[in-house]
C-alpha cells in the first residue's frame, strides 16, 4: 500500500510539473514573437496531456491567428489534429492535413503528425507524412556519402516510421526500406548473456535470456547479426562457456535461475522477414524471444547436474558446461 501511495504521490507531482511548465510557456509566449506559435503549440501539447483539450484548441487558434505559415503554425495544427484525433474527430483531422499540404511541411512537423497518424491507425496518411519528413532521403538516397550520414541521420527516424507503415500497409520493401534494414543490422545490441536478459512478458517468472544453438554456432558468418561483436571471434565452445559464466554471475544474486532460449538462426531470419522493418534490431531480437516463449521452445537453466546440458550437446551437464573445472 505504501508502495501504491507513493506511486500516486509521483503521478500528481508529474501533473504539476507539466502545469507549472505549460502556465510558463503560455506567459513566455509573447517575449518572442519568431518563436510564438511554436511555444504556445507546445503548450497546447501539455494542456492536451494534462486532459484539458479544451484551452488546448483555445492555444493553437492563438498560434494560428498570429498569421505566417512556417514550421511554428504547422506545430499548432499538429497538436489540434492530435486532440481531434483523440476524440474520434476525423472530419476535422482532414482538414488539418488539407491546410498542412497546402504548404511544404517541416520535417519536424511532418514526423510528428505522421506518429499521430500512425498511433490513430492511419497508415495510408501517416505513410505520406512520413515520406514528407524524410524527403531528402527519397530524393537523394544515391548521393549520401558514409562520411556525411551525420547530416542525414535527422531523416532517419522518419525513414524508419515510413517503412513501419509501408510494412504495416503490405507493401514490398523499396531501396530506402532496405538500407533502413541494413541499418538495423549493424546494430550490436547483444542478445547473448547478461545484456540480453529480457524481462518474461507479463508473468513474473525468471529472466529470459537467448543464445544461438550450438548447431549452429559451426556455420560462418550466419548468426553474426545475433551475437556481441566482442563474441564473434569466440570458438563455439568458448562462447557457450562464456554464457555460462555471465549466467552464473547473473543468478547470484537472483534465485530462481533463468529461461533460455535456443536461438536457430533460419527461425530468426524467417521471422525479421515477416515482421518487417522494426523500430530496432533489439526489438526484434525481443519480440522474436517472446513469440519464442509462446511456443514454449525453451531450456530452464540451470539444468539438473545429472540432466542434458543446455547448450545441445549430448553430454551431461555436469560434464559439459557445468563441469567445475569450467566455472
Ligand atoms: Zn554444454
Amino acid at each position: 500500500m505504501e508502495i501504491k501511495a507513493a506511486s500516486q504521490a509521483h503521478i500528481v507531482s508529474d501533473a504539476e510539473r507539466l502545469r507549472v511548465e505549460a502556465r510558463q510557456l503560455e506567459a513566455d509566449a509573447p517575449a518572442f514573437p519568431d518563436d510564438r506559435a511554436a511555444i504556445l503549440a507546445e503548450a497546447a501539447s501539455l494542456w492536451h496531456c494534462l486532459g484539458d483539450d479544451e484551452r488546448a484548441l483555445r492555444l493553437c487558434g492563438e498560434a494560428l491567428a498570429t498569421g505566417g505559415a512556417g514550421e511554428g503554425s504547422q506545430l499548432a495544427r499538429l497538436r489540434r489534429l492530435e486532440v481531434y484525433a483523440h476524440h474520434g474527430q476525423w472530419s476535422h483531422v482532414a482538414a488539418e492535413l488539407r491546410a498542412l499540404r497546402a504548404e511544404p511541411v517541416s520535417p519536424r512537423p511532418a514526423h510528428l503528425v505522421a506518429e499521430v497518424l500512425e498511433r490513430f491507425g492511419r497508415p495510408g496518411e501517416a505513410l505520406e507524412f512520413f515520406s514528407y519528413a524524410c524527403g531528402p532521403l527519397l530524393t537523394e538516397l544515391d548521393r549520401v556519402e558514409p562520411a556525411e550520414a551525420g547530416k542525414y541521420l535527422v531523416y532517419f527516424d522518419s525513414a524508419e516510421g515510413r517503412a513501419r507503415v509501408r510494412a504495416a500497409l503490405g507493401m514490398p520493401e523499396d531501396e530506402l526500406d532496405a538500407v533502413i534494414r541494413r541499418s538495423y543490422e549493424e546494430e550490436t545490441v547483444p542478445l547473448n548473456g547478461v545484456d540480453c536478459v529480457a524481462p518474461q512478458p507479463g508473468d513474473g517468472k525468471s529472466p529470459v535470456a537467448g543464445f544461438v544453438a550450438r548447431a549452429d554456432l559451426g556455420r560462418s558468418h550466419g548468426w553474426e547479426p545475433l551475437v556481441p561483436a566482442e563474441f564473434r571471434s569466440l570458438g563455439p565452445q568458448e562462447y557457450l562457456l562464456l554464457l555460462e559464466g555471465e549466467w552464473r554471475v547473473f543468478t547470484q544474486c537472483r534465485p530462481g535461475g533463468l529461461t533460455l532460449v535456443p536461438v536457430r538462426v533460419e527461425e530468426y531470419q524467417t521471422f525479421a522477414r515477416q515482421v518487417g522493418p522494426s523500430p530496432s534490431a533489439q526489438r526484434l531480437r525481443h519480440d522474436f524471444l517472446r513469440e519464442r516463449l509462446r511456443s514454449g521452445d525453451v531450456v530452464h537453466w540451470p539444468p539438473h547436474r545429472n540432466a542434458a546440458c543446455w547448450c545441445g550437446a549430448e553430454r551431461k551437464y555436469k560434464k559439459c558446461c557445468g563441469a567445475p573445472h569450467r566455472a
